[in-house]
């Protein structure tokens, strides 16, 4: 049986005839960037999280740039993000010639921890990026109270987590602005590149909107200077017709999820790990020579399983356990990925910013974590053949 780790075909065959209708109008309209459709979908994504603002811009990536261009952030400053997180997430900052400050994350929920942005807090700290990674939520409300009333704003970082929740409010509206990714593989995919920024603040959304044409208002005034960041109109189009959907794209994800935790724990070598208090977050051990953690749900949150991550945890031989297992699930026809195998502080582009940096839990988690497929239109057969090539590489390994 084959298990590709991601296939965006049979979602979109689902809706060919509508695709193909929003293909045709935008063909005929003869209008191709920015314009009504992609008014629409902006209109349609800001009601859906609950916000003021939505704009949309060309990628995920460029929605974080410009969100930290729109803040102002540039030489001198510095942003708190995760180093356990998608590349894009420091890159932007570098860009913009300010310092990522990495931070680690929960060992069992894989987020950015609150103790971590308090310890690298400064005077030059502009914005923190909390990443809500593999659609869990990181807590933004522990963040803000850790930030208290210093000038420092909040950036979240969306792409992975459209449609999480945290205390009933969906992530993207609990910060300054909120950064949205439409990559084929995320929540809601997209036929190419494609993001948006949220924010309920008028004057960031205003400024957002002018960053993405240039900085240009009125016609050929540029006040500040910005880029080519729109947003096509058939992109916008073909998201539309699959908005309506996203909801039950979530479930199919959630449905997964659960059949993996339920039935994954059932081997005497699995486990789900559990912080055992808050502000440190050690994770429960038991005494395997290897054991698998399944992910953890932190409580007062709604996931969305962008991915669906797991831990190897081998006492002395590291990532050869999480590569053997890989390979083993290869050789059987099952995709999986290391997100992510190097830590940004680690990356050759950040050696200056990461030099002297020592982040114990993302140095553990790039060795030991691994990725299973979890898109909605898997069978639950095939969550089953999965789950029982893991049973059978622990039963050979233990
Ligand atoms: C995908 C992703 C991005 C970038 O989105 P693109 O649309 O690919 O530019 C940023 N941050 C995280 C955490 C991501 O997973």
């Amino acid at each position: 049986m084959k298990v590709p780790l991601f296939d965006p075909k049979p979602q979109n065959r689902l809706l060919t005839d509508d695709l193909h209708q929003a293909f045709s109008d935008v063909l005929e309209s003869g209008y191709f960037i920015l314009g009504s459709e992609v008014e629409r979908f902006e209109r349609n994504i800001a009601e859906w999280h609950g916000v003021n603002h939505a704009i949309g811009v060309s990628s995920g990536t460029d929605a974080l740039l410009i969100a930290l261009m729109a803040l102002q952030v540039g030489p001198g400053d510095e942003v708190i993000l995760p180093s356990f997180t998608f590349f894009a997430t420091a890159g932007v900052v570098h860009r913009l010639g300010a310092r990522p400050i990495f931070a680690d994350v929960c060992p069992a929920s894989y987020q950015i921890l609150p103790s971590e942005v308090e310890r690298c807090l400064s005077p030059r700290t502009k914005a923190v990026i909390p990443v809500h990674l593999f659609g869990h939520s990181a807590n933004v409300e522990e963040i803000r109270k850790v930030i208290g009333d210093r000038e420092t704003f909040i950036v979240e970082d969306v792409a992975q987590a459209m449609g999480a929740s945290r205390s009933g409010k969906k992530v993207g509206s609990l910060g300054d602005l909120g950064c949205l990714s439409f990559f084929p593989t995320k929540n809601l995919g997209g036929f190419g590149d494609g993001g948006m920024v949220l924010t309920c603040s008028d004057d960031l959304a205003e400024t957002v909107k002018q960053l993405r044409n240039h900085g240009m208002f009125p016609k050929y005034y540029h006040r500040q200077v910005g880029g080519n960041f729109r947003l096509d109109a058939m992109q916008a189009a073909l998201l539309n017709a699959k908005l309506p959907q996203v909801d039950s794209y979530l479930e199919g994800r959630d449905r997964h999820a659960k059949r993996y935790l339920e039935k994954l724990v059932q081997h005497p070598s699995i486990s789900v790990a559990v912080p055992v208090d808050s502000s440190n977050c050690q994770v429960k051990h038991n005494n395997k020579q290897i054991s698998i953690w399944a992910p953890y749900v932190c409580p007062d949150q709604v996931p969305t399983w962008n991915q669906f991550t797991v831990r190897i945890v081998s006492f002395g031989r590291g990532e050869d356990r999480r590569d053997s297992l890989r390979q083993w699930l290869l050789e059987r026809e099952i995709g999986s990925e290391i997100y992510y195998p190097v830590a940004l502080h680690k990356q050759e582009c950040f050696r200056a910013e990461g030099e002297g940096v020592v982040l114990p839990h993302t140095e553990c988690l790039c060795e030991e974590v691994l990725s299973l497929p979890v898109y909605p239109e898997l069978e639950d057969s095939q969550i089953d053949y999965v789950i029982e090539q893991i049973f059978a590489w622990l039963d050979k390994e233990v």
